[in-house]
């Protein structure tokens, strides 16, 4: 059963980054059932293309844009495009991340300043470019895609857990400025999804030890205290909730999905 089937987002405007697959598209599909219209943005635009295409087939109201969130130029347009086709930008999903795994002597500075800057400063530049029009329409919703990792060290993800840290740390602080204004900033904390990302990371566990997928998993759940991968639809369901008209005393919050079902 779809817990959040009541929330209706009908009228409302939503700029997802990170949309052409695994969380981002989940998040595209929950938000068009319940009545948005959506904007889907990504360095790889035929993926975006393609979502939106998938969306409007179902009858809803879907664009795609190319911008790499790391761009201070590309993010303006976004933003500039987003409001144009959809007459304002009213919940803004910063979503688009990357991770690495590396013990700290092998993290090179480039490898830190890449998951900084995508995971970070990314969610930073995204928000910044629609914030003051949604305060100015005195109803808004902002909610970062941060990570367990954001409230947790671990192992090998000395970059990914600092710069997502950060996306935390600026949520709570945005979530401050915006108190009063109609506009609420939180954060979703999930543990391991069953997305793209999660591929590429057991994809990257067995080439470097050898072990095969089912171990590199089993490693994976075990090191996360998961007994499943969530599913991309999950994290969509809770974001979707944070957007609701109800959600409006939830500000600078975390919410994490850690994966533990009870039995
Ligand atoms: P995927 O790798 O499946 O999708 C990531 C999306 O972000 C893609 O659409 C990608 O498109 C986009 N993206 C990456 N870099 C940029 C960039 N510089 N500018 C614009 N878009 C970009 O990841 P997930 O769906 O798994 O992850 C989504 C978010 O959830 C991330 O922030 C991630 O850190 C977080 N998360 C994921 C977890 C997991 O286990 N999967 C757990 C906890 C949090 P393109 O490459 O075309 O730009």
């Amino acid at each position: 059963m779809n817990t959040f089937a009541g929330v209706d987002l009908h009228g409302r405007t939503a700029l997802i980054t990170g949309g052409g697959r695994g969380i981002g598209a989940a998040t595209a599909f929950e938000l068009a059932r319940s009545g948005a219209v959506v904007a889907l943005a990504a360095r790889n635009e035929a993926s975006v293309v393609d979502v939106a295409r998938r969306l409007r087939e179902k009858g809803y109201t879907a664009f795609a844009f190319r911008c790499d969130v790391t761009d201070t130029r590309q993010v303006r347009d976004l933003a500039l495009s987003a409001t144009e086709a959809m007459g304002r930008v009213d919940i803004l999903v910063n979503n688009a991340g990357t991770a690495s795994s590396n013990p700290l002597a092998r993290i090179s500075l480039q490898e830190w300043n890449h998951i900084m800057e995508v995971n970070a400063t990314g969610t930073f530049l995204c928000t910044q470019a629609v914030f003051d029009q949604m305060v100015e329409h005195g109803w808004g919703r902002v909610v970062n895609v941060a990570s367990i990792a954001g409230l947790e060290g671990g192992r090998y993800i000395a970059a990914y857990a600092a710069a997502k840290h950060a996306v935390v740390g600026f949520t709570r602080s945005v979530a401050a400025e915006a108190d009063g204004t109609g506009v609420t900033v939180n954060a979703v904390c999930p543990g391991y999804v069953d997305t793209p990302l999660t591929d590429e990371t057991i994809a990257r566990i067995m080439r470097r030890t050898g072990i095969s997928w089912h171990d590199a998993m089993r490693g994976v759940l075990e090191t996360s205290g998961q007994s499943r991968l969530i599913r991309a639809e999950e994290v969509a369901e809770v974001i979707l909730s944070l957007c609701a008209e109800e959600a409006g005393a939830t500000n600078g919050q975390a919410i994490v999905l850690d994966g533990k079902d009870t039995p």
